[in-house]
Parts: structure tokens; C-alpha cells; sequence
């Protein structure tokens, strides 16, 4: 195909083109008259609290909240971002410095590489990983060394097997606990011996918490910002989407070394002008409510139940997958199938025709790198009854291919 005139090679590299396959599934399916269950995208499916919605309503009546939002301090959201990191992590962070204010966690995501690294430049990542991780890298012009996640090393990197050249040459690593797509956990050991091979080859830890508040069984997703020391070391990424159910606003915050956060912010000052005052003050609403209702049930409590009626529905059906303790997703390794056809048995032919049959959508793993092939991520954004449906009809795709 000739490249057209007005599109850039550069969104040729934005890495998977799967979720557009996967959309492209869903909407044929959609036109055969199939009921769907998309438990494709990790959209939650609850609003914020009322508190919340209230802020945002009454802060939208105000006159005074529609000048470009960088024309004030900001400061206000901070300082809440700082009292709620104290409270859930035990955290000290000074809001003016160590805290950037971020239109979503997704687009300090999207611009940390341009903000810290140089073309050439070298970045750990993941593999599986959250697409926008190797995306920015190649906006960036920026070059990635994956690390596998691998069952066999509890879906953490092995750091002993990244040679010292790419550790030296790394200017950050970035990793994500819980993780998405595989629900993986780190516990505090892993953070500490990840900071100090970081400080030993003067690379920046750069952590993805976007479900601190979805863990489960009691388990409380911890921050890697708790490590002694490790502000000097890492930054971190915060976001109030899952958190508390605001996806729609595109809020979140970067928050640690001082150095990372003031490079964030400077490119931030040249592409935008801040979030929205209104999201900001329903933010504050949302960190407050948090803070002064330490009973109030997180966010994960809901996808906690929903994880054991469809876990439970799945293996009644055959398939048993082991019970996450975190995030919205259901890591699922594929059950062995045979093909009547001579098509190649991988995750996405098998996605692509469990949508055609089913209707349940799903993600194949290999959306998220090369590692994820052989499972596909379950998005837990459906009610029970639904959940209990997807699970029905999976139990009979499998069976049928069995
Ligand atoms: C959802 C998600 C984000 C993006 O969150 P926003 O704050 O809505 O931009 C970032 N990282 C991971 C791993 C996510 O799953």
C-alpha cells in the first residue's frame, strides 16, 4: 500500500492495530443481530460518587471556571493529590514540585518519553504492556527493550537478565502493579531491589498505579513512592479514572522526583493549558471523600464480586482460571482447542471466532506484545447477570471447538 499523502509514518508505529481488528469484529457481529457482551475495553462502568457529580455540576455553574485552566495556580488539586498520597500511602510529597496535574494518567504516558529522553534514546518496558507504553516511545522516535512477563517469574520482570548496556543506556524503566493486562501484584521486596539496580545505573523507576484502589481480598496495591528514598528514583502515575469511576474526565497526576515532574510539566505548558477547573474541583471532591470515609467500599469491591461469579461461572463450565488479586481484568490463559479448519491456533483467531459465535468480546493477549499470545484479557465492565451469560456461552464455544 502506498503511504498517503497526509498521514505520517509515525502513526504506522503506534504499535497494535488488534483493538481496531477487535472493533471491526465487534461492529460485523453487531450487524448479524448477535447480542453482545463487550468485555473488550477497561471502561468502567459505574459513575463517581454523588459528591462528586454534584462538584463538577455546581463548579460548571460558576462563571468563573472557563479561562484556560493554567492562568491559576492549580495548586488546589495538588495539594489534595499530596494529602490523599499521605493518607493512603503514607507518602510526603510537596504538591508544587513533586506533583504534575495530568489530563488522564494516559497523556503523561503519551509525553513522558518526549519530555525526558532524547531520539536514540533507550526505555525498559513490559511485554505484555499497556499500548500507550511502546506508543509514546514511538512518537518520541525513542527505542524500547522489552522485558518478558512470564508466569513462571510471577508476571515480574527478571532484572538479573537485562544486561548491564541496556541498564546503563535505559534513561527510565517504566512498570505497572497492579498490572494490566495480567493483574499481576508487586510487593514491596521487588520495588526495593528494582530501585536500587535503578540507582546503581542512574535510570529513573517510572510506575504506572492506575489501580491502587482495585485490589481485592484485602490486598491494598501498594505505592512504589513508600520505598524509602525512592523519590530520588522514581515517579509515579496516578489516575482518578478507576479510581474513582471518573474515566470521562480526564484527570490524573504524576507525582515524585522533582527533576522527571518538572520535565513533564514544561512540555505540558507548551502542548496544553491545563484540565478543565470543574474536573479539578470534582477531583478534590473525589480525594476528599476518600480521605474522610476511609470505610467508604474502593472501587475494586464491586469487580472483586463480579471476579468470583464469573470465575466461579467459567470453571462450572470447564475452564478454571486463578483469581487475580487486583485490577478489572481476568488474565485467561487459552484452553488447549482443536481446529476443524487448518487455520493457525492462536489468541487472536480464536477472540475473532468466539466473537462471531458468541457475541462475548474479549481482547487477544498478543494486543499487548508478543508475550500475550496463548491468553486473552477479560474486562470485568459488565454486570453479574451478563458476566454470568459471557460465561455460559464461552463454556459452549470452547466445548464446541473441543
Ligand atoms: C486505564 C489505564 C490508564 C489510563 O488512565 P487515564 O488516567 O484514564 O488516562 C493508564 N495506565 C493503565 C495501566 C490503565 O489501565
Amino acid at each position: 500500500m502506498t503511504q498517503p499523502k497526509w498521514r505520517s509514518e509515525r502513526l504506522s508505529q503506534l504499535g497494535s492495530s488488534i483493538f481496531a481488528e477487535v472493533a471491526a469484529w465487534k461492529l460485523s457481529a453487531l450487524e448479524s443481530g448477535l447480542d453482545i457482551i463487550d468485555l473488550g475495553i477497561g471502561s468502567p462502568d459505574q459513575p463517581p460518587s454523588p459528591a462528586v457529580r454534584q462538584a463538577l455540576s455546581e463548579a460548571a455553574l460558576r462563571a468563573d471556571m472557563y479561562a484556560y485552566p493554567a492562568t491559576k495556580s492549580g495548586l488546589p488539586f495538588r495539594q489534595h493529590a499530596a494529602k490523599w498520597m499521605k493518607h493512603r500511602f503514607d507518602v510526603e510529597l510537596d504538591p508544587a514540585s513533586e506533583i504534575v496535574t495530568l489530563l488522564g494518567s494516559q497523556d503523561g504516558l503519551a509525553h513522558l518519553a518526549m519530555a525526558l529522553c532524547d531520539p536514540g534514546d533507550t526505555v525498559l518496558l513490559p511485554n505484555p504492556g499497556y499500548p500507550i507504553y511502546t506508543a509514546s516511545l514511538a512518537l518520541a522516535g525513542v527505542e524500547a527493550v522489552l522485558m518478558p512477563l512470564r508466569e513462571e517469574n510471577d508476571y515480574m520482570p527478571d532484572l538479573e537478565a537485562i544486561s548491564d548496556t541496556d541498564w546503563d543506556r535505559a534513561t527510565f524503566i517504566l512498570l505497572n502493579y497492579p498490572n494490566n493486562p495480567i493483574s499481576a501484584v508487586a510487593d514491596p521486596a521487588f520495588f526495593e531491589r528494582l530501585l536500587a539496580k535503578a540507582r546503581q545505573h542512574g535510570v529513573l523507576v517510572v510506575h504506572d498505579l492506575a489501580y491502587s484502589e482495585m485490589g481485592f481480598d484485602g490486598c491494598e496495591p501498594i505505592s512504589i513512592l513508600e520505598v524509602p528514598g525512592a523519590i530520588d528514583q522514581a515517579v509515579e502515575f496516578h489516575s482518578l479514572s478507576k479510581s474513582f469511576n471518573m474515566a470521562g474526565c480526564r484527570i490524573g497526576f504524576l507525582a515524585g522526583n522533582k527533576e522527571a515532574v518538572a520535565a513533564l510539566r514544561e512540555l505540558k505548558a507548551n502542548i496544553d493549558y491545563g484540565v478543565f477547573d470543574p474536573v479539578q474541583e470534582a477531583g478534590i471532591v473525589a480525594l476528599e471523600e476518600a480521605i474522610a470515609n476511609p470505610e467508604m467500599p474502593k472501587a475494586g469491591k464491586l469487580y472483586e464480586q463480579r471476579r468470583d461469579v464469573f470465575l466461579q461461572a467459567l470453571s462450572d463450565e470447564g475452564w478454571s482460571i486463578a483469581a487475580p488479586k487486583a485490577t478489572m481484568f481476568i488474565w485467561a490463559k487459552l484452553p488447549p482447542m482443536q481446529w476443524s479448519q487448518d487455520e493457525p491456533w492462536n489468541s487472536r483467531r480464536i477472540s475473532q471466532e468466539m466473537l462471531r459465535q458468541t457475541g462475548v468480546v474479549v481482547v487477544p493477549g498478543e494486543a499487548f506484545g508478543t508475550e500475550g499470545e496463548g491468553y486473552v484479557r477479560i474486562a470485568l465492565v459488565e454486570n453479574e447477570e451478563r458476566l454470568l451469560e459471557a460465561a455460559k456461552r464461552i463454556g459452549s464455544f470452547i466445548r464446541g471447538q473441543g
